[in-house]
């Protein structure tokens, strides 16, 4: 008998026949021998709908109450599936994130889980109830409900799974797993059977919409596996788990692609201690996150700056670069909205030699050129013309073998 977490997602529990699917695969778990504890997001854009009515009414709402409405979805959804579930015969019940007591900080909007209790979990389970709990919510200590950030019920899940020491977290989603590369730029993408937590960190923060990032963190600390799958389907998804020796063989297990940065340069900068620091306080105090930075080594005492920022905070960004750029003496400052990010991911690169060569060959064979390189122990990124973005995620498909032959079987 296993104990598993199912967390579903809100294409999942989209309408009442999704709900009753819901109903039937968690039925169907159960009957199988294994403890099923449900987490559940909010039906498909309900949370928009509800972030859309606080906007409406107030263009800063208070975050205490935005909490308090944005996490009304997850009751709905909750309670639905446990009728649902009542009506098959099966003893269900739901619960919100203060009723079991998944104890967060007070950041509103973004809390970080501090203290998950399973006492009450644990009676229902013992009781022969199915426990449903209402994801993406907490408490924190003074009893104000709070939430963990959109897609936080993708957190929910794995921290009920580590507190539980689950065997396994389960993700419904509406795709069938993580794959090689966007399916939608790539026809050739195919479905990952393993991936590891860094590999699928990189991933996420590289763009890759399936897992919430801090839910990925979570469970590498405390080492949950997570099997990423669709509801709609029965074949298996993507295991996310810690890595052994085999996946280590594989050199790049994923391509991603995204066009939402922009990059500025500073140029001239008088190469001399306190400017990189000056360049980049007023934007980190702006709460704007930086991506790639270069910084080129210095002739004559002089150095250019470049670097990222989501294009959403470009205008802002740019506008403080132009103010410490005058301050400190820069030469000018140029900014390009026309860029994409290709990047490669793979446990592999850490033990292999000539991974970056080969990338940057493939790309100059499609006569693409490179506008900025970062790198990481498992990725590669290159910043290219957007007009190019597409066609190097392909090239890279293939190049590294993606397209084709053996990817990570099943252990
Ligand atoms: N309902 C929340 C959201 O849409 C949380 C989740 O679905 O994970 O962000
Ligand atoms: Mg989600």
């Amino acid at each position: 008998m296993a104990l598993i977490v199912q967390k579903y997602g809100g294409t999942s529990v989209g309408d009442l026949n999704r709900i009753r699917n819901v109903a039937r695969r968690v039925v169907k778990t159960c009957q199988e021998g294994n403890e099923v504890v449900v987490v559940v997001s909010a039906i498909a854009g309900e949370t928009d709908r509800l972030i859309q009515l606080a906007t409406q009414v107030s263009d800063n709402p208070d975050l205490r109450e935005y909490d308090a409405l944005i996490s009304t979805g997850e009751q709905v959804s909750g309670a639905l599936l446990a009728i649902t579930l009542h009506a098959m015969g099966y003893p269900a019940r739901s619960f919100l994130g203060p009723q079991v007591r998944i104890v967060t900080d007070n950041t509103f909007s973004k809390a970080r889980i501090q203290k998950v209790e399973i006492k009450r979990l644990q009676k229902e389970l013992k009781a022969g109830r199915i426990p449903i709990v209402a994801g993406f919510q907490g408490v924190d200590k003074d009893g104000n409900i709070t939430t963990l950030g959109r897609g936080g019920s993708d957190t929910t899940g794995v921290a009920l799974a580590a507190a539980l020491s689950a065997d396994v977290c389960e993700i419904y989603t509406d795709v069938e797993g993580v794959y090689t590369t966007d399916p939608n730029i790539c026809p050739d993408a195919r479905k990952l059977a393993r991936i590891t937590y860094d590999e699928m960190l990189e991933l996420a923060s590289l763009g890759a919409k399936v897992l919430q990032i801090r839910s990925v963190e979570f469970a590498k600390k405390y080492n949950v596996p997570i099997h990423v799958r669709s509801s709609f389907s029965e074949k298996r998804g993507t295991l996310v788990t810690k890595e052994d020796e085999k996946m280590e063989k594989v050199l790049v297990s994923g391509v991603t692609y995204n066009k939402n940065e922009a990059r500025i340069t500073v140029v001239r900068v008088p190469d001399k201690p306190g400017t990189a620091s000056r360049v980049f306080t007023p934007i980190s105090d702006a709460n704007i996150i930086v991506d790639m930075i270069i910084q080129n080594s210095s002739a004559e005492g002089y150095t250019d700056l470049t670097f990222t920022v989501p294009k959403a905070d470009f205008k802002k960004a740019l506008k403080l670069v132009k103010k410490t750029a005058e301050e400190i003496k820069a030469q000018e400052v140029l900014a390009d909205e026309n860029i994409a990010k290709v990047s490669i991911v793979g446990a592999g690169m850490v033990s292999h030699a000539g991974v970056a060569s080969k990338m940057f060959t493939a790309l100059a064979k499609e006569n693409i050129n490179i506008l900025m390189i970062s790198t990481s122990e498992i990725k590669i990124s290159c910043v290219v013309e957007a007009k190019y973005g597409e066609l190097a995620a392909r090239v890279l498909h293939q190049t590294f073998g993606l397209d084709k032959g053996e990817l990570r079987k099943e252990p």
